[in-house]
């Protein structure tokens, strides 16, 4: 089987290019920390430009914080938290709505800056990443002054220093994921941004400055894996991550014995399972969205997809002449649907694991388009003939590229999904409720999509099992990891 289709058909009408204009964008040629209320030179002085991954071309200088600069950040949070911890529930609301008014009031910016910085479509970063990184902001102000409430009626105090490192998939709605909750329950926080994706927590910490949050309870220390490194092996009181099992297994081992707070997001290799009941047409749409929306850059992204037998034929069928209508290109115009590959390096890891798929005998379509030519890009690619234990069957791809395996009977499919080291979520297709309930009841994943995918809301718990990680973000759950319940 050919590597790539032929060139696609040419549709009846093509569409004229749309692209967003970056002209309103406010970026600053170069970035210090943010430390103590404001932007600080590193002391080594070093600073890297960020590089928009769909021109290689770049775009801000950002500073590199060394072990003393996030000891630094870590001094101004204790220094600030203690008297952010007294203010009423309420006082503390203010600043956090204060916040997500600021972030609903720069939204196009920073939807611009999120899609030049980290090569999501536009269209998914003005619609999904920045309205949810305002309404985090808005849920957890709401919950500032009932934290009693949110567990079950007990007292509660907070950590105290929680130092939070994010990934670049969604660079400001992981940050909103962190701080939003942090803030609320009375902690002071140092983030740690991606390497390749600093710039929309660097405009954050503008946002907090108009914002007026007190000088300190807000730190932003823009690097590299090593300042994340650095951040958890600080003076915190508890530590957030979002990233690669990997580092999350090298933080457990760094924080072990020293008796500070943690929860671990990590990756996923997601069972989307489509019974042969299900409304096929609709289940497509889900699939595309389950594995293509930011690329298939998503932590639970449905890339193992289980289909049961009898349907596997109309249903890849279906979806292979969806795929190829995917539009593939410039993340700036609105109608892109898959943007660039993150990094040179990203792109690597999925070029590596889509040769261990043909390597190993999976057969590989992947859809034909022009690609430009500088940047980092991927199309989007389905694997049939899958066995489960192929790379591309167990290993999390992190791009878009779908591994389809089939199924008999229901208890098969159940067997089949749980059949992976990880457990972060799970797409059910079907028509009948009590089969979605059941095969949800027996599923080890911690999110899980009935007849949808990949719907986020800041009400919703979110988080995994096995080495998915633990701990909740969203809702009132999502204080828990925040709080010392008394
Ligand atoms: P990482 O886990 O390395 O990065 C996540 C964050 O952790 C980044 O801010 C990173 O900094 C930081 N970091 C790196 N090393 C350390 C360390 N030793 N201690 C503390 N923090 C550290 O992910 P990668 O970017 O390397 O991506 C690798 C793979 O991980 C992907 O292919 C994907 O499979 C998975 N992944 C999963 C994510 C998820 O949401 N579950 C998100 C991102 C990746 P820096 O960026 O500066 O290196």
């Amino acid at each position: 089987m050919a590597a790539t289709d032929t060139p696609r058909t040419r549709i009846t009408w093509d569409y004229a290019p749309a692209p967003e204009s970056p002209d309103h964008v406010r970026l600053r040629d170069s970035y210090g920390l943010f430390v103590g209320g404001a932007f600080v030179e590193p002391r080594d002085g070093r600073r890297l430009p960020s590089i928009n991954p769909a021109t290689e071309e770049p775009i801000a200088d950002v500073a590199y914080a060394g072990e003393a600069d996030v000891a630094s950040a870590v001094d101004a949070a204790r220094a600030a938290q203690p008297a952010w911890a007294r203010l009423p529930g309420r006082e503390r609301a203010k600043y956090l709505f204060r916040v997500a008014r600021l972030i609903q009031e720069r939204a196009r910016e920073l939807a611009i800056v999120e899609s030049l910085d980290g090569g999501k479509p536009i269209r998914e970063s003005r619609d999904v990443d920045i309205p949810l990184a305002a309404a985090h902001f808005f849920h957890y102000a709401g919950w500032a002054d009932k934290l009693r409430h949110g567990v079950g009626g007990r007292d509660v105090r907070p950590y105290g220093v929680v130092g939070q490192v994010v990934p670049w998939n969604f660079p400001l709605l992981m940050a909103a994921w962190k701080l939003a909750p942090a803030l609320a329950c009375g902690n002071a926080a140092v983030l740690k941004p991606a390497e390749t994706t600093p710039l929309t927590a660097l405009l954050l910490a503008e946002i907090c400055q108009e914002a007026e949050v007190p000088a300190g309870v807000v730190n932003i220390v823009t690097g590299d894996g090593a300042t994340g490194a650095a951040l958890v092996r600080a003076d915190v009181d508890k530590v957030a991550f979002t990233g690669s099992t990997a580092v999350g297994k090298d933080i457990q081992a760094a924080l072990a014995g020293r008796g500070v707070g943690l929860t671990l997001e990590l990756g996923g290799k997601s069972a989307n399972i489509v019974f042969e009941d299900a409304a096929i047409d609709q289940a497509v749409e889900g699939i595309v969205q389950g594995i293509f929306f930011n690329q298939g850059h998503v932590c639970c992204a449905g890339s193992r997809l289980l289909i049961q037998e009898s349907v596997a034929d109309e249903v890849t069928a279906k979806l292979w002449n969806r795929m190829r209508l995917l539009r593939v290109g410039d993340p700036l115009d609105k109608n892109t649907d898959v943007g660039a590959i993150n990094s040179a390096e990203q792109l690597q890891r999925i070029e590596a694991l889509v040769e261990a798929g043909v390597q190993e005998g999976a057969v590989r379509r992947t859809i034909a388009c022009e690609l430009p030519d500088r940047g980092w890009w991927f199309a989007p690619t389905i694997f049939t003939d899958v066995a489960p234990a192929h790379r591309i069957a167990v290993e999390e791809i992190f791009g878009p590229v779908v591994s389809v395996l089939t199924f008999r009977t229901q208890a098969e499919a159940i067997e089949k999904a749980n059949n992976s080291r990880y457990g972060l979520a799970a797409g059910i297709w079907t028509d009948k409720g009590s089969k979605a309930f059941e095969v949800a009841a027996a599923l080890k994943a911690g999110v899980i999509w009935q007849n949808t995918y990949n719907q986020f809301d800041p009400t919703a718990a979110f988080g995994g099992y096995k080495e998915s990680g633990f701990g909740r973000e969203g809702g009132a759950a999502g204080l828990r990891p925040y709080v010392h319940v008394t």
